[in-house]
């Protein structure tokens, strides 16, 4: 899923200056299973900034809407009229919901509330890590469905560096598990080890952002 986090409220009322009438928009995909952007969170943060406009002696008029995916234009037509009904809308979905908004109401301010993190799972209540950097040639075929590219903090499809430490990386030992580690400690299980000794060439990352933004065309269904 994509991983993001609310902005610190401080941030989120500079960005909203004087506003009086205030639409705050969630989207239930991602960001809610990741208690970002959901329901629970677009209420929470109506309150946090109502209190906030409370404080500085002016009021705040908000109204809380939460698409279905607001990465997708059918969903976002679903509130339309509300998104009408003002001019600045603070969306609480990732950088694609945000910008699908401004895409399709040029007239609006649109804010983001969040900060899009990475592609990643959960870990346990509360914690969520980067599994995935999009990186355009999936290779977790070759280590054992643990990616090197987003996994291992120098992205070394040839590791491990050596600062592996007690299965830590050497990055950051107390949050970080050696990724290299665990492509090892799968393999070996898998019985895959000596895959490991091919020396792999350098990685060409023209599938991934470096190329610019990329697009994905599938002429077998394209109208
Ligand atoms: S190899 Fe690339 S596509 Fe596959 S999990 Fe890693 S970053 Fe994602
Ligand atoms: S310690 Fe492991 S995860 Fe960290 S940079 Fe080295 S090989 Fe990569």
């Amino acid at each position: 899923m994509i991983v993001a986090d609310r902005k610190p409220i401080q941030e989120i009322l500079d960005m909203l200056g004087d506003c009086e009438k205030l639409l705050i928009v969630g989207c239930n995909a991602c960001v809610a299973i990741c208690m970002a952007g959901g329901e629970k969170e677009v209420s929470e943060l109506a309150s946090l900034i109502k209190i906030a406009k409370k404080k500085q002696g002016k009021t705040i008029k908000i109204t809380e809407q939460v698409t279905e995916r607001q990465c997708e234009e059918e969903f976002v037509k679903e509130i339309e009229s509300e998104i009408k009904a003002h001019d600045k809308i603070l969306s609480m979905a990732c950088g694609v919901g945000v910008q699908l908004i401004a895409k399709m109401y040029e007239k609006k301010l649109v804010y983001p509330a969040l900060n899009t993190k990475f592609m990643g799972l959960p870990e346990e209540q509360g914690q969520w890590a980067e599994t995935c950097a999009g990186c355009g040639d999936c290779r977790l075929a070759d280590f054992g469905g643990v990616c090197p590219v987003a996994r291992c903090s120098k992205n070394l499809l040839n590791g491990p560096c050596g600062g592996s430490v007690d299965g830590k990386c050497e990055v950051d030992p107390d949050n970080i598990e050696c990724a290299w580690q665990l492509i090892f400690d799968r393999m070996k299980m898998l019985k895959q080890v000596d895959k490991l000794l091919k020396i792999e060439p350098a990685k060409s990352w023209k599938t991934s952002r470096d190329g610019g933004p990329r697009k994905v065309i599938k002429e077998d269904v394209r109208l």
